[in-house]
């Protein structure tokens, strides 16, 4: 039996009475999220938008059964309910506010692919209605920030003159005769969603009955999907609500920085510069401690039989590229070895001056296969990582013994 789908020819229609035809608990479907007992519900007529045509589903009431979900079977609309009506005659209920967001989403879409086809030739080819955000997929050429925006001020002036939108229904050639926008295959009536003197679509949809009730039309990002151009907007409340959120993000960075809002870039391109230059001061600052401590070491270090100068030194408070500071500067003399590790972090350095002859890469392994860790490198030059940044002076031992 066909359901008489209210929402069609008028989408504002909240409440209604309608007659159970059939009920049946359903086996649990986790792929739609619900593991309870659901009852398929099918009635004689309904207000109830089922997920189609990228416009999710509505929810809200049957008698006193919550609906969960609402399907479109074809000719007729299932709806999963939570428990099974106690009499055949109901009234159903849809919540109302998230009905009237689908509604205005969905006529923004209309109007805003009518704007980017019109105006720049960029036909839709899918469209989106997502929890927070909405999408329209453009085919064609790479929309500009121009294009974004010409579309967007075209849209929001035919909402601002507050046009009608109307419901037309004729046969697929009907409907090519007064200019539809895209072309449907299908025999029979069909059914076109109007905006006056801006755009005619095939559409099953719910829609607000005139452009003032979309609201404002915000665009949002264009990135690349595939082979088309993916557009995120929003309309109406949704819009209302990010552009104050936008805006809080913006007070926020804005106090952040402590600045007006107006003179957010500027002020983050300031503090990037002198973020860029203090670590510029901080490295060359940190090259010469490593070079004048280095020479300390070099002076101190008492050479061995062999005439081999050793530091092996762990050093606390300095980031790990410091370690490679200072073994440059210490191997820079003959016959230099130099073994280092931070205090904290783990992190592990052994450098030689060539003419040392050792393998600095070859001790390593050998010290990280013994304590945990990973790294490498050549044979003058290697570092790494402990596993276990408390085991440095271990670490440290061991490469000493092996060389
Ligand atoms: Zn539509």
């Amino acid at each position: 039996m066909t359901t008489r789908r209210l929402y069609y020819d008028d989408a504002y229609e909240k409440e209604f009475e309608a007659r159970v035809v059939y009920c049946e608990v359903l086996p649990p479907d986790l792929s739609a999220g619900i593991t309870g007992t659901v009852w398929g519900l099918m009635l004689d007529r309904t207000a109830f938008y089922p997920t189609s045509g990228g416009q999710p589903n509505d929810l809200g009431k049957i008698g006193d059964a919550n609906v969960l979900d609402v399907r479109d079977e074809g000719e007729e609309i299932l709806h999963l309910v939570d428990r099974k009506p106690s009499a055949p005659d109901v009234m159903g209920c849809i919540n109302w506010p998230r009905r009237f967001d689908h509604m205005q989403q969905h006529t923004g879409q209309h109007l805003l692919s009518a704007m980017f086809q019109e105006r720049f030739g960029l036909p839709t080819v899918s469209f989106h209605l997502g929890a927070e955000l909405c999408t329209i997929d453009l085919r064609g050429p790479e929309p500009t920030e121009k294009m974004l925006e010409g579309a967007e001020r075209a849209a929001n002036q035919v909402a601002f003159e507050d046009r009608p939108v109307n419901v037309r229904y004729g046969t697929a050639d009907q409907l090519s005769r007064l200019g539809v926008r895209k072309e449907v295959e299908r025999q029979g009536i069909l059914r076109a969603i109007e905006i006056e003197a801006a755009d005619l679509q095939p559409c099953g949809g719910t829609h607000v009955k005139s452009t003032g009730q979309i609201g404002i039309i915000l665009v949002r990002r264009c990135t690349k999907v595939r082979q088309d151009w993916r557009v995120e907007f929003v309309c109406g409340g949704r819009a209302e609500r990010l552009a104050r959120h936008d805006f809080q993000l913006l007070r926020q960075a804005a106090e952040q920085m402590s600045c007006a809002p107006e003179d957010i870039v500027s002020a983050a391109s300031r503090s990037i510069a002198e973020r860029d230059a203090s670590f510029k001061s901080l490295r060359a600052a940190q090259e010469r401690l490593a070079e004048a401590e280095a020479t300390l070491a070099l002076q101190s270090a008492i050479p061995g039989a062999n005439g081999f100068r050793i530091v092996s030194r762990i050093f606390e408070g300095v980031p790990a590229e410091y370690l490679g500071l200072f073994a440059t500067a210490f191997t820079k003399s003959e016959k230099t070895i130099a073994l280092l590790a931070t205090a904290d972090g783990g992190h592990v350095l052994f450098a030689q001056h060539a003419s040392a002859g050792k393998d600095m890469n070859v001790a390593l392994k050998e010290v990280l296969e013994k304590i945990g860790g990973k790294g490498g490198g050549t044979r003058d030059f290697a570092r790494g990582k402990l596993s276990d940044s408390a085991k440095a002076q271990q670490a440290l031992d061991a490469a000493v013994s092996l060389i």
